[in-house]
């Protein structure tokens, strides 16, 4: 399966109508280095080009999370993560996915005429199977439809996540193409827009850093905890001795520095050259991070402090949306005989 990638449009491309994009991102529980440089700076830089609408999708958690309170609460510490890095609520509508549960209406109508043989073979649908082999529910198979009822019911043209995610999105435009082939155009096939991040390496240094994988860099955590974290992380594995040249194009923490500097050239020559060891960058690269997200993580706490006011903000961006869901849903229902 090929991704359908549109690159990030630049300000000056931005259609005289604003063009709707749709993100969901799943309230796990921690922010990580790779959901924010992977996607979330994207939902940030897009809100202010395009109609932006951003979804905490918690019907989809309920595939791995059975604890009802730790699902609130994580939905509610997502929500202020969000807002702390930089989504305004002015200009992108931030909401709850199951206050609007009309997506899993349209779920259930896409999943006729999704065939099952698709959904069998979803790369994360084969991962999840060996991540929790003891509970492999329905809703891990038919995460995919889903997850295309989420973008397609807002006719959202663009997606912005990471690469992680493209086969879901090739996935979704399939299915869009399936409902089209029976029922006749009706939504836009969504195209994902990745970040010049796409896919951001865990401490490990081989796998993508996710939550489930314990190989994460969790931009809200105290300082300390950051520091403890990056001082893990795997560098050039070919270099033994502290003498030895660094190869900071796979070096995972050089690749990071990228990210938090614009001198990072003169730290990966640094490297090559030996002048400066794999501590000395990754202690770097921890002071960098910690700064970065400073500002973030006062903001993040002092959210935490009052839900009422994150709270407020889902409720109405739910309520805003309600008229675009109904009319979608009112098509939809049309096209297919239900009315
Ligand atoms: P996780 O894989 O940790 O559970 P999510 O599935 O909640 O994270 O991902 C939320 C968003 O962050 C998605 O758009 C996903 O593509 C992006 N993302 C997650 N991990 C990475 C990564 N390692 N590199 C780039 N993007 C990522």
């Amino acid at each position: 399966m090929t991704a359908a990638v549109a690159p990030a449009p630049a300000p000056s491309e931005a259609p005289a109508s604003r063009a709707r994009i749709f993100s969901g991102i799943q309230p796990s529980g921690i922010v990580h280095l790779g959901n924010d440089l992977g996607a979330i700076r994207n939902y940030v830089r897009l809100q202010w080009e395009y109609e932006a609408i951003y979804c905490i999708v918690d019907y989809h958690a309920l595939t791995s999370t059975h604890e009802p309170e730790l699902l609130r609460q994580r939905t509610r510490e997502m929500a202020a993560s969000l807002l702390a890095l930089g989504l305004d609520p002015e200009h992108c509508t931030l909401f709850v996915q199951s206050h609007r549960p009309e997506h899993t209406e349209l779920a259930w109508l896409l999943a006729t005429v999704t065939p099952v043989s698709w959904l069998e073979r979803t790369p994360t649908y084969k991962e999840k199977r060996e991540q929790q082999p003891h509970d492999i529910n329905d809703g891990l198979l038919t995460y995919p439809v889903l997850q295309a009822a989420d973008i397609v019911i807002y006719k959202a043209s663009l997606v912005p996540v990471g690469k992680d995610q493209a086969a879901h999105l090739e996935l979704s435009r399939e299915i869009v193409r399936a409902f089209h082939n029976r029922y006749g155009e009706t939504f836009p096939e969504p195209q994902a827009v990745f970040t010049e991040a796409p896919v951001v390496l865990g401490t490990d240094g081989v796998r993508k850093m996710s939550k489930s994988l314990g190989n994460t860099i969790d931009v809200f955590a105290a300082p300390e905890v950051i520091r403890k974290q990056v001082m893990s992380m795997v560098t050039d594995t070919k270099r033994i001795l502290r003498t030895d040249p660094g190869r900071p194009e796979i070096c995972n923490v050089c690749q990071l520095h990228r990210f938090f500097g614009p001198d990072y050239e003169e730290i990966w020559e640094g490297e090559r050259s030996a002048r400066t060891g794999c501590v000395d960058t990754k202690a770097l690269l921890a002071d960098r991070i910690i700064r970065h997200y400073a500002p973030a993580r006062e903001k993040y706490l002092e959210l935490i402090a009052s839900p009422e006011r994150v709270e407020g903000t889902l409720e109405e961006g739910a309520d805003r949306l309600r008229p675009m869901a109904a009319e979608t849903m009112a098509e939809v229902r049309q096209k297919m005989g239900l009315r």
